[in-house]
């Protein structure tokens, strides 16, 4: 009873939140557009591709919030609710007592570090990540869930300095501080021009796809949460009901769901992205199901790139008919520095994956990935050492799934299927 008042509540300040945003949208239509072109691109990047070939950014978990929103120019109220932290200023306690003082307040871009010199190197088309946190400073911190992520919606240049296009936000974290959290964390991304997709007012608007447009052409993101990354049932976005877009179950009639929600939006050369959240935060194992889903949202579906996360580590690459199945891009930067437990997966090294696609077949043309180490809340190129453990790692987990991974130039990660 209490959660419906709740909801009704939402629904009402929402109604008033999300004016102006939905004058500019159309729920459950293909309405948000985001235009990138005129980047400078190197002319060696430029020769080795064709004029259709779109390169795609892609990572995993961005956890701005908590300890992260902490030193950047704009902090909110550090107060947790967690068991073992009451404010978020001892995740950035933890952190310099691992790897040394972090400057406050930081620069806007200073989390992203050496990330920064990829991005204007490889100049992809897009940039798409999971957003792992509310962007809100709302209070209604969610009881019975242990650990509550939110930034400050003033630090959002934070994420406009990564030059970020969309964010999909069907995950585990983005309702943390409610429903009005919710409201305001999808008003400053669209007022910020990052185009949120997974979560929404209601159902329909959960579920539509952000709609980007290249100069190679469109791509449509559609962002999808499943129950085993820790999303509670009852954030399921439903008629008149906002929340995320939850995936019930990995069954075929699901995916009949899906192909009905691509067919209505999709048009024939546009590069179609299922970005996932699912499965737990640590293991390499991938559950069949999971495989069996993301093969059927390449044959039923029309999906010509699976982007999947939750696990705070990659996980094993799949090239399944041209179409790249990305199970598990790991975190890409989080506050846990300095937190035990979980070492051996080497959660402090990250990903930046960049995928080029033939846009009129939406067929993968080369994976590179760049790896990355968090320290001081900052991302840093990977050592060669941690690079050729990552580069180990991935090949022995793609070995069952038919990928291997290669060294590439420049102390890059080659996909070859
Ligand atoms: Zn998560």
């Amino acid at each position: 009873m209490l959660e419906m008042m709740n909801r009704r509540r939402f629904i009402d300040r929402a109604g008033r939140l999300l004016l102006g945003a939905a004058a500019a949208t159309v729920p459950g239509a293909a309405a948000a557009v985001s235009i990138r072109t005129g980047k400078v691109t190197q002319a060696t990047e430029r020769l080795e591709s064709g004029a259709r070939d779109m390169t795609l950014f892609l990572c995993g978990d961005v956890m701005t919030g908590r300890g992260i929103d902490q030193v950047l120019p704009h902090p909110g109220d550090p107060a947790l609710h967690e068991g073992y932290a009451t404010s978020a200023l001892d995740y950035v306690a933890l952190a310099e007592r691992a790897n040394g003082p972090i400057p406050r307040p930081a620069e806007f871009a200073y989390v992203w570090g050496d990330a920064l010199a990829e991005w204007a190197r490889i100049a992809p088309d897009l940039r798409i990540v999971n957003l792992e946190t509310a962007v809100t400073t709302r209070d209604d911190w969610q009881r019975g869930k242990g650990i509550h992520y939110r930034m400050h919606p003033a630090n959002v240049p934070c994420l406009t300095a990564a030059g970020i296009d969309c964010c999909v936000l069907a995950n585990n974290h983005v309702l943390d501080w409610g429903y009005a959290g919710l409201a305001e964390t999808l008003e400053t991304l669209r007022r910020a021009k990052l185009q949120p997709a997974g979560a929404g007012r209601d159902r329909a608007e959960a579920a539509a796809p952000a709609v980007l447009t290249t100069a190679k052409g469109r791509v449509l993101v559609f962002s999808f949460g499943a129950e085993s990354s820790g999303i509670p049932p009852d954030w399921a976005a439903a008629a008149g009901l906002p929340g995320v877009n939850l995936l019930p179950d990995f069954s075929p009639a699901t995916l009949r769901q899906v192909a009905a929600q691509v067919k209505a939006v999709k048009r024939p050369a546009d590069v179609v992205v299922a970005s996932i959240h699912w499965g737990a935060n640590w293991g390499y194992a991938v559950p069949a199901a999971h495989q069996g889903f993301a093969h059927g949202l390449i044959d039923l579906c029309g999906v010509d790139v699976v982007h999947g996360h939750s696990s705070h580590h990659p996980l094993g690459i799949e090239v399944y008919r041209g179409r790249p199945i990305l199970y598990g891009c790991g975190d890409f930067l989080n506050d846990y520095e300095g937190i035990a437990g979980y070492e051996a997966y080497r959660g402090d090294l990250s990903l930046m994956y960049f995928l080029t696609i033939d846009a009129a077949s939406g067929t993968l043309l080369r994976l590179r990935m760049i790896p990355m180490q968090t320290r001081r809340f900052r991302l840093h190129r990977a050592s060669a050492e941690d690079t050729r453990w990552l580069r180990e790692v991935l090949d022995r987990e793609g070995r069952h799934l038919g990928s291997r991974v290669e060294a590439g130039p420049g102390g890059s990660l080659a996909l070859r299927w």
